[in-house]
Parts: C-alpha cells; sequence; structure tokens
C-alpha cells in the first residue's frame, strides 16, 4: 500500500474527483488550499498510507470502508460499468486490490463536504 500521503486528486464543481497524475505530494494541495484559505477536503482528495489495524474501519482482514463504499454504491445505482480513471495510486490501492475496479467507480464520488 502507499507509504507517504499523496495528493490524488481534485473536487470538481459537481462533486467528483479529477485524479491528479503521476502522483503529487499531498503538500501541493495543502498549500494551495492555504493560498486559498479554504480548508484542504473542501477542494482536494487526499490518499494516505493504509494503516490496517490502527484504523476503526479496519476489519482484521481488511478494508471495512472499501467494502461499504462499493456496497452502498451497487445499491444506488446497480452494478456499474466501470472506465477505470487514470488514477496514480492503483498499484498500491488497497480498495482496488480487494473490491476490484467496482472500487473506483465509487471512488470518484467520495469528498469531504466541509461546509
Ligand atoms: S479505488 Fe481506484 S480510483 Fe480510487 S484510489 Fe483506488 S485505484 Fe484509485
Amino acid at each position: 500500500m502507499a507509504n507517504a500521503t499523496v495528493f490524488l486528486g481534485m473536487i470538481t464543481p459537481a462533486g467528483r474527483v479529477a485524479y491528479v497524475t503521476p502522483a503529487l505530494p499531498a503538500e501541493v494541495a495543502i498549500s494551495a488550499a492555504a493560498q486559498a484559505d479554504a480548508p484542504v477536503q473542501a477542494q482536494y482528495r487526499l490518499a494516505g498510507p493504509c494503516v490496517t489495524s490502527r484504523c476503526g474501519f479496519w476489519t482484521g482482514e481488511h478494508c471495512g470502508l472499501g467494502e461499504r463504499l462499493v456496497a452502498s454504491y451497487a445499491e444506488t445505482v446497480g452494478d456499474p460499468e466501470v472506465d477505470l480513471p487514470r488514477c496514480a495510486i492503483r498499484r498500491n490501492c488497497r480498495w482496488f486490490a480487494e473490491q476490484g475496479p467496482a472500487a473506483c467507480a465509487a471512488c470518484a464520488h467520495v469528498v469531504t463536504d466541509a461546509r
């Protein structure tokens, strides 16, 4: 899994993630948000390393958040046809490793509303 927190993508006005490739350090997004005087999570998605048992979502065997995310997305839109986004961390992504391409369909909708 990823070793350092990275700048994964930008949040579009439509509330989707536009992935940034190649990977950039998280500091790039943090610095841009500071200059805009806005919370970083309102404009950017960051991805940190998986900490397994040190995370409340860890089930003991896999990431419960990724599992819930995919299940919830499937309930809402059915089985998605996935056009895999160009994502810089796919090789190291736990959600993708455990849930497959369905994780990517749901992932693009994961944003934090900081209002
Ligand atoms: S779920 Fe897919 S799009 Fe999201 S971070 Fe993992 S590989 Fe990238």
